[in-house]
């Protein structure tokens, strides 16, 4: 039983992956599946799905919808040819997308002979609000299908959470009035805290401290459209996929640094959140138990020593006269070369550092990818944390160390793609990724 309880992975479908390897390997050889030896697997029947006809359907439309998506503006013919669906059924599930308003036909392609087809691109009509929730501010954005931001605006919070929801709602309300023509999907909410996938309540946030205020149905009940919530860190990493940076990238692990230290997990192409949504959750991980107090009731967590607030401590150790307000005024002071601040970032970078030793004996990812704080000062911390991570591996090469482009917008870009997954069934992972450019 400890075989089932404990290695199950939940992804946004998990279910559907089962037909999705039997797809694959039907669909178009490649090179992995041209090797793979016969035998028996044993399937877990407690979780299996059987391949139907309506899961069949299901990953064609993923594949069609994601073909739209990277070659738009894109004919039915040419999606049919990249896909290897046969044209009418490409035919068929574009009707569809189209009824759904997720596609839309634009302009006639020039063909210097034969028929000219309508091209085809998603429908940037249809919006997305998202929200990413800090413990001192949130940040709210609308972004169409395209992943392009239309609005986005700043919100102070308060430490009460009814309050600061109420405040979060305002500034979607106005949002929603100053874009009248558009068409509102739904809303995506990041959350520094893990989110339990069936109460869809907070389960840990030690850093925002909502206790278990229902945000979910609050937001929707004054928006009246419906609500996604996810881990900050889970939401990045989402938004690696989509950006399609990850392609061909199985096992990689994201880690948040700001506040606190968070962690999202892509192992062997699915992202990884497990019981109670808890999983990915190094950064309280003892390091010292005699170390400070963690804001999770532990002492000496990971965080503790390497989040930006550690860093911010560090100084305030040093030199406690003058300590810098915020991590963004420290990590300035040490551009400035401010030989107290670069102390205090070198500290943190060097415990990040120690700590991804965990990760990768847990993991053992191909890629690390850092978002937050410090990676706007990458070219004088990475290579801390890279000698740090090298000293520390068990056995082989380490991963390779990169940071996200998108900086804070990667929270909101995961965000709407959280809402574009659950209500669009579109699912895009590694996997998928890999199939569509085969
Ligand atoms: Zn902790």
């Amino acid at each position: 039983m400890a075989e089932k309880a404990d290695v199950r992975i939940t992804c946004y479908s998990d279910l559907r992956r089962f037909s999705m390897w039997s797809q694959q390997a039907r669909m178009k050889p490649n090179s992995r599946s041209a090797y793979r030896t016969r035998g028996i697997k044993r399937i877990d029947l407690a979780y299996v799905e059987l391949a139907s006809s309506e899961s069949a359907r299901d990953i064609n439309r993923d594949v069609v919808l994601e073909l739209v998506r990277s070659k738009q503006p894109v004919a039915r013919a040419d999606i049919a040819r990249a896909s290897g669906l046969q044209p009418s059924t490409v035919s068929a599930i574009v009707e569809q997308l189209i009824k759904e308003k997720w596609v839309k036909e634009g302009a006639i392609a020039r063909r210097p002979r034969g028929r000219r087809p309508t091209l085809l691109s998603l429908n940037d009509e249809l919006v997305i609000l998202t929200v990413d929730v800090r413990p001192k501010q949130a940040i709210v954005a609308l972004l169409d299908l395209n992943m392009r931001f239309l609005a986005r605006e700043v919100v102070p919070l308060v430490s009460d959470p009814a309050s600061a929801v109420g405040k979060i709602v305002l500034c979607m309300e106005a949002m929603r009035a100053n874009h009248p023509n558009r068409s509102f999907e739904g809303i995506g909410m990041s959350m520094p805290g893990r989110i339990d996938p069936e109460s869809q309540r907070l389960v840990l946030a030690p850093n925002l401290k909502w206790g278990s205020y229902d945000i979910k149905s609050t937001v929707q009940k004054r928006m009246g459209l419906q609500v996604e919530l996810t881990n900050a860190a889970n939401a990045c990493l989402l938004a690696e996929l989509w950006s399609g940076r990850l392609d061909g990238i199985r096992n990689a692990v994201l880690i948040t640094v700001s506040e606190g230290v968070g962690a999202a997990i892509l192992a062997n192409g699915h992202i990884v959140t497990s019981r109670s949504g808890l999983a990915g959750e190094f950064g309280h991980s003892p390091i010292d138990p005699a170390g400070p107090l963690c804001g999770c009731g532990q002492r000496g967590c990971w965080e503790v020593f390497a989040s930006s607030n550690a860093a911010l401590r560090y100084y305030a150790e040093m030199r406690p006269e003058d300590a810098p307000l915020n991590i963004h005024e420290l990590l300035h002071m040490a551009e400035e070369e401010d030989s107290v601040a670069i102390a205090a970032v070198s500290r943190q970078a060097t415990c990040l550092g120690r700590g991804l030793r965990l990760v990768t004996a847990a993991l053992s990812p191909e890629v690390i990818l850092f978002v937050g704080d410090i990676t706007t000062s990458w070219a004088r911390y990475g290579p801390v944390i890279q000698a740090e991570l090298e000293a520390t591996m068990l056995a082989g090469h380490a991963p390779r160390l990169e940071i996200t482009n998108d900086g804070e917008l990667a929270r909101l870009r995961g965000a709407a793609a959280v809402v574009l997954q659950r209500h669009s069934g579109y699912q895009r992972s590694a996997l998928e990724a890999a199939q569509a450019r085969n």
